[in-house]
């Protein structure tokens, strides 16, 4: 029976609702720091990756996977936050807004050039916060002064993976993992939380590599956030070369989540989980793989198997997750 939408946005309220109460969400997360509606508003600094430039970049890059309609180089800030934020205010109400500089390498330029660009975030009436994504090796002292310069609670993120060295390596990262600790450290010394990414499903990880990368992330107490991809094969990639040579096979949904269930028993409770599955995988067209369902359906079957293997975020830690 086809559910109306009315049913459907329903049956998902009370799966996000139950899911909370399991694993430590982003919303919860947002409502506990600010106590009222909260939302990020997604933004470009108009900054290409460096690494990309020089290198190629990582194996499994895609830059059309990380830039939405208003995050254009072509936009200044107000003019993305113009077109962004009535949209915003339209579908979700009276809402406050942390800018969310997404895509790229966005701490990758000069300092005058990327004050222009958060100062003007962060002087917008409804931005609240900052939060700046960038490569281990692009946090330095320099950064954190300007982004503590704008007395706004600020989170730093950043592409952690793997904590792996011989996979940082096959994924062509450009970086090891003492570059890593080394923004891990500075953010620490500075009190700035940190947020990170890994990537589940690169060719040769083992589930124990997986926990590795789980035990080194609850190591870092700076490390306040991490978002969970599922390694997904963009067409014209050097990754999609190795698929296409049967190197690998991509993690269906399924077995993602599986894995999903062995590791979030072994991520500290109070670390959040602000993504479950690798956005865009659809908007683009370009993933290889299947993806069949929904991102609502799979939030409801990793609700399931959390519950059916009566699991549930940091029950295996000395730090359970509390709702
Ligand atoms: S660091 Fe990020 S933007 Fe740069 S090549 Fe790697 S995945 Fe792409």
């Amino acid at each position: 029976m086809k559910l109306t939408n009315m049913e459907l946005n329903k049956f998902n309220f009370t799966m996000k609702k139950e899911l909370e109460t399991l694993v430590y969400m982003y919303s919860s997360f947002l409502k506990r720091k600010y106590g009222m509606k909260v939302f990020r508003v997604g933004l470009s600094t108009g900054l290409t990756c460096p690494h990309r430039i020089k290198t190629g970049g990582c194996i499994f890059c895609h830059p059309a996977t990380f830039t939405g309609e208003y995050q254009s180089a072509v936009f200044s800030i107000e003019e993305q936050l113009n077109k962004a934020v009535p949209r915003i205010k339209k579908t979700c109400g009276a809402v406050k807004l942390l800018a969310y500089f997404q895509d790229e390498t966005s701490t990758a330029g000069e300092l005058v050039y990327l004050d222009k660009k958060y100062r003007s975030a962060v002087e917008h009436p409804d931005i609240i916060g900052l939060i700046v994504s960038t490569r281990p090796e692009y946090v330095n002292q320099k950064i954190i002064d300007l982004l503590k310069s704008y007395n706004v609670p600020v989170t730093i993120e950043i592409g952690l993976q793997t904590a792996k060295e011989e996979s940082l390596k096959f994924l062509n990262r450009g970086h090891d993992l003492n570059d890593v600790k080394k923004a891990i450290n500075l953010c620490e010394q500075n009190h700035l939380d940190l947020g990170v990414h890994i990537i589940i499903g690169i060719p040769g990880e083992t589930i124990e590599d997986m926990q590795n990368t789980i035990q080194f992330i609850n190591s870092c107490q700076t490390i306040k956030e991490i978002k969970f991809h599922n390694l997904v094969v963009y067409k014209q990639t050097p990754l999609a070369v190795l698929y296409q040579q049967n190197k690998f096979k991509i993690l269906n949904i399924d077995e993602y989540i599986s894995i999903l269930c062995q590791l979030i028993p072994y991520l500290r409770g109070d670390i959040v989980i602000s993504r479950f599955f690798t956005s865009n995988i659809r908007r683009t067209q370009i993933a290889l793989g299947d993806y069949s369902g929904s991102k609502p359906e799979w939030l409801n079957k990793l609700r399931l198997a959390l519950i059916q293997q009566n699991i549930f975020q940091g029950c295996k830690t000395g730090k359970p997750y509390q709702p």
